[in-house]
């Protein structure tokens, strides 16, 4: 079998007509992509969720004039653009009546059907767009390829039934030698709803389109040219990584590296299928592979830094040589939802840090008067506040000599607020003070990796 590759671009790559353009160079430069999945143009599906959540009618209005802007500015560039008006302007009538229905009363259903519409605009341009380069593309809607569960919102796919529709619909597309174009985001339920995997699901409809073909990789183009040994905005000397591996970019998403999470690409990660990321603007500056056991695989990889962490001590006394407080005060804290990032103990405390850009809304609120008040019950609280989490990704961390001191000497200067080692093969976390993390960060990289 000829090899076959499943690109995704996102929704800064199919914001505008440059950038559509800029995508059909890649795919048409690349004979192996052959399926391509697309996210809306930027901005357009968080215009969407704000008409399923219904508002009145002059918002409406500014909304469909808005989406209609995005829309119309790439039409208008194209040679044909009478080719898509039609097909556009009917999407924007049944997005207005459906906006107008969920200003009476919203639900999860109506609400994925509105927004499926973002994908199905973006493809249906983009579609047309490489027909005129006389490119052999063609559009598919994804709902008669992806079947899924009805869990609106956050459907999970059926993989049987996908496998099926896929060799239905998709093969033999590929047989006559056409490159399929689709939507990412969507699918459809038994019962012939729409729906959505959930914000971001386009990456994991590649994913799973690329895993139920057999496809050799996952390509996913978007704005950034791969994975860096730390964010190049906080020190300039950051380095493109060539290959990671899945564990290694899911430490660094996780502790808050802007990077693609695994999770989120969870059919290839499974399936074994190495997932390229790069910038659709710049695809010749290359990228990251991402796949399961790259080598070589060095000590240390790359730099993560999460801000804005909450550190939380408990103690009691009666912790000393008694059983059961750690889970007295984990049950608590699960009851209130409240998701633990890093900890450490001592015979009678336990530091635990929690991330305050986890909760909803900005503040402190993540630590609400209730459970505060719960854990007073079986402890002292200390809360302290203004730090941040840098994590050093690497391999192998807690079985080699000296990287503990290579650390250390590194963060002499600093007060290290907490430090978590041992727990991971593949990080040692810090904390820090949030107005000291960006020198930290500095100094680790230009010890570790310059
Ligand atoms: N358009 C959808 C979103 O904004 C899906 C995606 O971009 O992956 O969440
Ligand atoms: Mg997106």
């Amino acid at each position: 079998m000829p090899h076959l590759s499943v690109a995704k671009f996102g929704g800064t790559s199919v914001a505008n007509f440059d950038a559509m353009s800029a995508c059909a160079d890649i795919i048409t430069a690349d004979t192996n992509t052959r399926v391509v999945v697309l996210s809306a143009s930027a901005g357009v599906t968080n215009y969407l969720v704000e008409l399923a959540n219904g508002c009145e009618l002059s918002r409406r209005n500014d909304i469909l004039n808005a989406v209609r802007t995005i829309q119309f500015n790439i039409i208008e560039k194209l040679q044909k653009p009478e080719m898509v008006i039609e097909k556009i302007e009917h999407y924007l009538t049944h997005i207005k009546a459906l906006a107008e229905s969920a200003s009476l009363a919203t639900s999860l259903a109506l609400t994925d059907e509105i927004i499926c519409h973002g994908e199905m605009m973006s493809t249906c341009i983009f579609t047309q767009l490489l027909n005129e380069r006389n490119f052999p593309a063609v559009w598919v809607d994804v709902r008669d390829v992806v079947a899924t569960d009805s869990h609106f919102g956050k459907a999970a796919p059926n993989d049987e039934k996908t496998v099926q529709q896929t060799n239905a619909v998709i093969k033999p597309l590929l047989e006559q030698g056409k490159v399929v174009i689709t939507q990412g985001f969507i699918g459809r339920d038994d019962e012939g709803k729409t729906t959505t995997l959930g914000r971001g699901g386009s990456d994991y409809s590649a994913a799973l389109l690329a895993e139920v073909l057999n496809a050799n990789d996952v390509l996913i183009w978007t704005d950034v040219p791969g994975i860096y040994t730390t964010d190049p905005r906080i020190v300039s000397a950051a380095k493109r990584i060539d290959t990671i591996s899945f564990n290694e970019a899911a430490e660094m998403a996780t502790f808050g590296a802007k990077v693609l999470h695994p999770a989120t690409l969870l059919p290839a990660v499974r399936s074994n299928i190495p997932v390229f990321v790069g910038s659709s603007k710049a695809p010749e500056q290359g990228g990251t592979w991402v796949t399961r056991d790259p080598q070589p695989r060095p000590t240390f990889r790359a730099l993560a830094l999460r801000r804005n962490q909450i550190l939380l001590t408990l103690s009691s006394l009666s912790m000393l040589h008694s059983q059961g407080f750690l889970a007295n005060v984990f049950t608590i804290l699960a009851k209130h939802k409240i998701s633990v990032d890093v900890v450490t103990t001592s015979e009678v405390s336990i530091a635990i840090t929690l991330d305050k850009t986890g909760s909803t809304s900005s503040g402190l609120d993540i630590l609400s008067d209730d459970l505060l008040a719960e854990l007073r019950e079986v402890c002292k609280v200390n809360v302290e506040t203004d730090l941040a989490l840098v994590a050093i990704i690497g391999n192998n961390l807690h079985t080699q000599a000296g990287i503990a001191k290579q650390l250390f000497e590194t963060l002499s200067p600093y007060n290290v607020r907490l430090i978590s080692y041992g727990a991971s093969t593949n990080n040692v976390c810090t904390l820090v003070k949030n107005k000291e993390a960006d020198e930290i960060i500095q100094a680790l990289h230009s010890a570790l990796f310059e």
